[in-house]
């Protein structure tokens, strides 16, 4: 689609998903009548109509152009995988056909061993499968000269053990639907079926021109830049955050949406970020196994659209030190299927009940799992960023706001004192309060905020894929339900009414989880010494939140919800730790070659010129009646380059020490620990003489292109 043909949205809106409409239009009746009941559910398709509705898939395909069809999943790899398969078939009879048949849609059979199972494969089988997620629609995409059909699956093992992200989402999904039934069977809604989960993840993302990225080596090794001196002016007069966007880049964006929005992905909102060439897109949040996947293809289409605007994608949480990292926002809340949401506080007695119910279970959840919640979000490019000063810290607490804060503590101290509150009204059930939902304070440096109808975690991961985080959340939800529901039913049980056994535990909830509320500064030093006193988690790097991973008490909570086994909990901790000491080594190994082959050369050559200036100078002294004073500068200008270059080549031979070091110990945890204790610091060492250097070497001989130039021009 061209600039110059504006078409209306709603009229190319999923065009190349097979959507409800596609189905209705390709399918006989009965067909789309049990696909639709299938989706609803969330269950698996019945093999006898797999058939029919392949058929009718791949006349859809066909007819948009498509040639191959692949099974799309989510490996543990942090993206995605797929292979193509022809339509193409060759018949009996020798003559060419295309064809699709209904098990080609639901099974598929990729080489499970070309991806991580983290240890899984010396027990169990290489062979995996994947398997159709009919809730997920299958979709179009458009790459080279064609189209794929793309369906988005579940990839699991021979033994059913998940080898992917997406299998523990939908099982966390049914985790936290069946315990939010049973707590809401209590509060007397009954006859739900379904409880959903969504997610709106926003996005942050930088941009810059493809023709620095390509010179920068660490840029396209590691995603980031391992040097770089901070510009003169970096992001001091914000003035970049919500200002006019770039024409470029506002070109790019628009092609983004566009192809967004033929993918039935709902991109709803752009605007610039607090550093310069960063930028945020938010989706309309959908259920969230639907949200994640389909952040996945944001990710891929804007990664994309980038490589043909001539820009390059940075979707490292850190691409430049002292500027501001790129997070994702995953907003997350929970409600009936089709109805109401669990976390609005409504305006009726009842759903404020509900409401302060669902918020005590969110409290709890957190608290008891915060670190789990921490780990879910650990990575080597998360690293830099929580706790910076600039994104939530690895501390999570959870901000509620003013308004909720004075309800919660007047209905802990029983008093709710509401003529002096406008905006809390009692309706005259017990002493719960109807809450206004007017929410108008917001924390923007709280890692876990309340933001009126949803929950806003905001220490995820620019390029982190969201299943993770939301396959937590969803699970430490359930389990605090349940926790919640117990304690109601115990209280019954001992003699209360429902109604006064509700608000008790309610009442009761709110003393018991007031250590995770923190409504300051998150970036303070407040923050770090309640951190202490409360005894909450404060992990600051990957390898010390990781172990929480395989702490027995956490892993009998994935286990007793179904979500992970203690297997699969397990090949996910080696997968990560792997993943991470093999991240330090490329950094590592990257810096080494940037600097011997760019820095020291480039510097090098410079002391060169500026030694035979020098010699020259001496030479000719005594005709030009130089004095000893301007000698002295002169020369003091030389010694000092002379000494930080020379200081800069003994850090990197004792650097290459500390690599060859890092291969010789032998436990992966162990590794993980060397990486961030003397690795991590080491390339800071380095970093800052050559930024140093940087500033005073000729821009000339300067090979990599700077931080000015990165940021600055367009
Ligand atoms: P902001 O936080 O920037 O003020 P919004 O609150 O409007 O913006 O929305 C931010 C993101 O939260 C969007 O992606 C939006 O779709 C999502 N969101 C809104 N309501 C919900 C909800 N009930 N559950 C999950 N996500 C939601
Ligand atoms: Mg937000």
């Amino acid at each position: 689609m061209s600039n110059e043909t504006r078409v209306q949205v709603t009229s190319y809106y999923g065009a190349l998903t097979f959507g409800t409409e596609a189905m209705r239009q390709r399918l006989p009746k009965e067909e789309f009548k049990a696909l639709q009941d299938t989706i609803k559910a969330g269950k698996k398709l019945p093999g006898d109509i797999a058939g029919v509705v392949a058929h009718g898939m791949k006349e859809w395909a066909m007819e948009n152009g498509a040639t191959h069809y692949t099974h799309w999943f989510q490996p543990m790899t942090g993206s995605t995988a797929e292979k193509h398969d022809a339509f193409l078939t060759i018949d009996r009879d020798g003559s060419v056909i295309e064809r699709f048949s209904g098990e080609q849609l639901i099974q598929g059979e990729p080489d499970a061993s070309s991806f991580p199972s983290g240890g899984m494969r010396s027990t169990f089988e290489a062979r995996g499968y994947t398997a159709w997620d009919p809730t997920s629609p299958a979709f179009l995409m458009k790459g080279g000269k064609g189209l794929t059909l793309c369906i988005p699956t579940v990839f699991i093992s021979y033994h059913g053990e998940a080898l992917d992200e997406k299998t523990p989402l939908l099982r966390s999904m049914d985790a936290v639907s069946n315990a939010a039934i049973r707590l809401l069977e209590t509060l007397g809604v009954s006859g739900v079926t379904k409880v959903n989960t969504y997610a709106g993840p926003e996005q942050e993302y930088f941009l810059i021109d493809k023709k620095f990225y390509t010179q920068r080596p660490d840029l396209v090794m590691c995603g980031r830049t391992l040097l770089g001196a901070l510009p003169p002016k970096g992001q001091q007069l914000e003035d970049h955050y919500f200002g006019s966007i770039p024409d470029r880049v506002l070109e790019y964006m628009q092609e983004v949406e566009e192809e967004l929005f033929l993918l039935g992905i709902p991109a709803k909102t752009r605007h610039n970020e607090v550093a310069p060439h960063q930028f945020e897109l938010a989706p309309i949040f959908e259920q969230a196994n639907i949200a994640s996947d389909h952040n996945l293809l944001v990710m891929e289409i804007m990664r994309k659209v980038a490589d043909k605007k001539g820009f390059a994608l940075l979707l490292f949480e850190k691409p430049f030190a002292g500027i501001n990292g790129s997070g994702k926002h995953n907003n997350w809340s929970i409600g009936i299927d089709g109805g109401v949401n669990l976390l609005d506080p409504g305006d009726t007695p009842e759903s404020n009940i509900n409401f302060l119910v669902f918020l005590i279970a969110v409290l709890k959840g957190v608290y008891k799992r915060s670190a789990v919640l921490r780990a879910s979000v650990a990575s080597i490019g998360n690293d830099h960023r929580l706790g910076a000063n600039e994104a939530p810290p690895a501390v999570v607490t959870v901000f509620l706001g003013d308004l909720l804060e004075k309800v919660l503590d007047a209905i802990e101290s029983g008093k709710v004192d509401l003529k002096t509150e406008k905006q809390i009204l009692n309706l005259g059930l017990g002493q719960l309060p109807v809450i206004n939902k007017d929410y108008t304070d917001r924390n923007r440096t709280s890692p876990f905020a309340f933001t009126g109808n949803k929950f806003e975690f905001r220490a995820v991961g620019s390029s982190q894929p969201v299943s993770v985080p939301n396959t937590v959340l969803n699970t430490l939800m359930a389990e605090a339900l349940d926790d919640v529901n117990a304690e109601i039913a115990a209280k019954i049980k001992s003699g209360l009414s429902k109604d006064d056994a509700i608000q008790a535990a309610i009442r009761e909830g709110i003393t018991a989880t007031k250590n995770i509320r923190y409504q300051g500064d998150n970036y303070s030093d407040d923050l770090q010494k309640a951190a202490a006193q409360r005894g909450l988690p404060n992990m600051k790097n990957t390898p010390e939140s990781i172990r929480v991973w395989i702490e027995k008490d956490n892993v009998d909570m994935f286990v007793k919800y179904g979500v992970f086994s203690a297997e699969e909990i397990d090949s996910r901790y080696n997968i990560r730790i792997e993943r991470y000491v093999k991240g330090i080594d490329i950094e590592a190994r990257t810096l080494l070659l940037i600097v011997k082959t760019m820095v020291i050369p480039d510097v090098s050559e410079y002391q060169g010129d500026l030694g035979s200036s020098f010699n020259n100078l001496v030479a000719a002294a005594e005709v030009i009646g130089l004095s000893d004073e301007a000698f002295k500068s002169q020369a003091g200008h030389l010694k000092s380059l002379a000494e930080d270059l020379s200081k800069l080549i003994d850090l990197t031979a004792e650097f290459e020490e500390t690599i060859e070091e890092l291969e010789e110990i032998e436990g992966e945890l162990d590794k993980a620990d060397f990486c961030a204790a003397t690795i991590l610091p080491a390339m800071n060492a380095i970093r800052i003489v050559a930024d140093k250097l940087e500033l005073q070497v000729d821009r000339s001989r300067w090979q990599l292109p700077t931080y000015s130039e990165m940021l600055f021009e367009h």
